[in-house]
């Protein structure tokens, strides 16, 4: 099936919005075979709208973008018109929309009334995550798909559009995958290239985000997916945290719960961020116990008798320090896990000996303590990430 994906938005083409729709839609039709032709990119304008579709001939077109309610956001009326497919307002989409902004408490303009418009017969794409909706088409032999430009709107409606091919083209696919810890897409790749070679009846895709690494597995064969899957998890064994849908603090917790431990945490540079995550599960209440932020090296001093020595010796950010402040909570608490975390996450406040992104943690466990020293890249937001998740890491693999 001949496809082209069409990126809508003024944002994009002036470079304020990276076009992760483009890679996302991709990657999703590339799992189920089926292949992008051809990708463009184009001003919120009518002409524009026009000059693309009289250009282009795949089977199956799909935009991003301009669902929206205000003026500039035409891809549903544009896109509908030319295909001059025969269209009518949904009064229970338009009822929804009008809940949706009661729910919010703002007022509903007229122009949201747009968005409840579709081409008889068509398929609407519900969005929970805000107004405007989603559509699948046909015209003739060509199917239209329009999806809103935020990609956590988008996202559920690219999921709908993957099981509406599936069943169309009568595809047989499986699809299944692990999430890494500990390990980056690079170095993973470079010790991939081999494996692929030996299963090229499974699409194996990574996904990498900040810190952590995704592998879905597809393929129309369930033994030979199986097959694949065993071997990488056998090679990997150590960096696979778990299935696609568990999280890395998820996992945590439950370690922490099914063996009757409880955490506690003092955090400097990341101010909390670990203890968020942690709390964040469900059911952490069984494992967490406290959690305090010791920024300034009074605080440190104050509330972890951090010693003075150690300080001037060795700095704030050291594993020194970091040993102390996970040993002497551990002391103070009746904790069975203490973790600590200290660093510099820039972006000033770095020097050549300690540069941004050094980060030093504690853990304490049966009363024995051990550091370990790291230097992270990336911005602020991105090193306090990398940490947290170095120490769940840190965490998930303590011997038990
Ligand atoms: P809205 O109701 O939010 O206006 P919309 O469907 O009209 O939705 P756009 O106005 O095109 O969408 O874009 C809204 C926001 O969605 C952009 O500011 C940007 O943050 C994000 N976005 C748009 N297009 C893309 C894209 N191709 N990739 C990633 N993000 C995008
Ligand atoms: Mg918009």
């Amino acid at each position: 099936m001949k496809t082209v994906i069409v990126t809508v938005g003024k944002e994009v083409l002036t470079g304020k919005t990276i076009n992760t729709n483009l890679t996302s839609i991709a990657m999703r039709l590339n799992q189920i075979g089926i292949d992008v032709n051809r990708s463009f990119v184009i001003d919120d304008d009518k002409e524009e709208y026009y000059k693309i579709l009289d250009f282009i001939d795949e089977d199956l077109i799909i935009f991003t973008g301009g669902l929206g309610p205000t003026i500039d956001d035409i891809s549903r009326e544009t896109v509908i018109n030319y295909f001059g497919v025969e269209t009518y307002i949904n009064e229970e989409i338009l009822k929804g929309i009008k809940t949706y902004f009661d729910h919010i408490d703002v007022k509903m303009e007229n122009t949201n009334n747009k968005q409840a418009l579709f081409p008889k017969n068509s398929i609407i794409l519900e969005n929970k995550l805000g107004t405007a909706p989603g559509v699948i088409f046909k015209s003739k032999k060509k199917t239209i798909v329009l999806f809103p430009g935020p990609p956590h709107e988008m996202f559920p409606m690219l999921d709908k559009l993957i099981e509406y091919l599936t069943e169309k083209l009568n595809i047989k696919l499986f699809s299944k995958g692990f999430k890494l810890v500990g390990t980056g897409e690079s170095t993973m790749e470079q010790s991939l290239s081999g494996f692929y070679q030996f299963h090229t009846n499974v699409n194996i895709a990574p996904y990498a985000s900040v810190g952590e690494i995704k592998y879905i597995f597809t393929s129309d064969n369930q033994s030979d997916l199986k097959c694949s899957m065993n071997e990488f998890r056998s090679f990997y064994k150590e960096y696979i945290y778990g299935d696609l849908e568990d999280t890395l603090e998820g996992v945590v917790v439950k370690k922490l719960a099914e063996n009757n431990l409880i955490i506690s945490i003092v955090e400097s540079c990341t101010g909390g961020l670990l203890a968020g995550a942690i709390t964040n599960v469900s059911g952490s209440s069984k494992v967490f116990n406290e959690s305090i932020v010791t920024y300034s090296n009074e605080a440190k001093i104050k509330y972890l008798d951090i010693s003075l020595d150690t300080l001037s010796k060795h700095g704030a950010v050291s594993e020194e320090c970091a040993f102390e402040m996970a040993n002497n909570l551990y002391k103070k608490t009746d904790s069975d896990i203490t973790v600590s975390i200290t660093g510099i996450a820039g972006p000033t406040g770095g020097t050549e000996e300690k540069p941004v992104g050094l980060v030093c943690f504690g853990i304490t466990y049966k009363n024995d303590t051990s550091t370990y020293k790291k230097i992270f890249n990336g911005n602020r937001e991105m090193i306090r990430r990398r940490a947290v998740i170095y120490a769940l890491n840190l965490v998930r693999k303590i011997n038990i």
